[in-house]
């Protein structure tokens, strides 16, 4: 059975999510963390948006660019190694511009 209880922590966690994608979308926005973004090679959307989404095993992957195998630190695994995005100007997870942020 469905419980009052369940119900009111379901709608909690709900509220939770909310809060979330709100803080995410402003640090977004506010690129609070330019500088380690950019080590990252990510862009803003990737870094922030995507935060926290990756599990914690090395895992394989190929580049689109140069098409050589890779292991990445995470299941969160990139679409171009880091050379390759460095090369293209690219953020390394999606493939799209890492600068500037398209306007949204
Ligand atoms: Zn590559
Ligand atoms: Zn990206």
């Amino acid at each position: 059975m469905w419980t009052p209880d369940q119900q009111s922590q379901a709608t909690a966690s709900r509220a939770y999510r909310v809060r979330e994608f709100r803080r995410r979308v402003a640090n977004y926005e506010s690129d609070y963390q330019q500088a380690q973004r950019l080590r990252a090679r990510q862009c803003r959307a990737c870094y922030y948006l995507d935060a926290g989404l990756a599990g914690q095993a090395f895992t394989a992957y190929t580049c689109q660019q140069c098409e050589q195998p890779r292991m990445h630190h995470n299941t969160h695994i990139p679409t171009l190694c880091d050379a390759c995005a460095d090369v293209l100007r690219a953020c390394g997870h999606c493939g799209g511009d890492r600068e500037p942020t398209p306007s949204i």
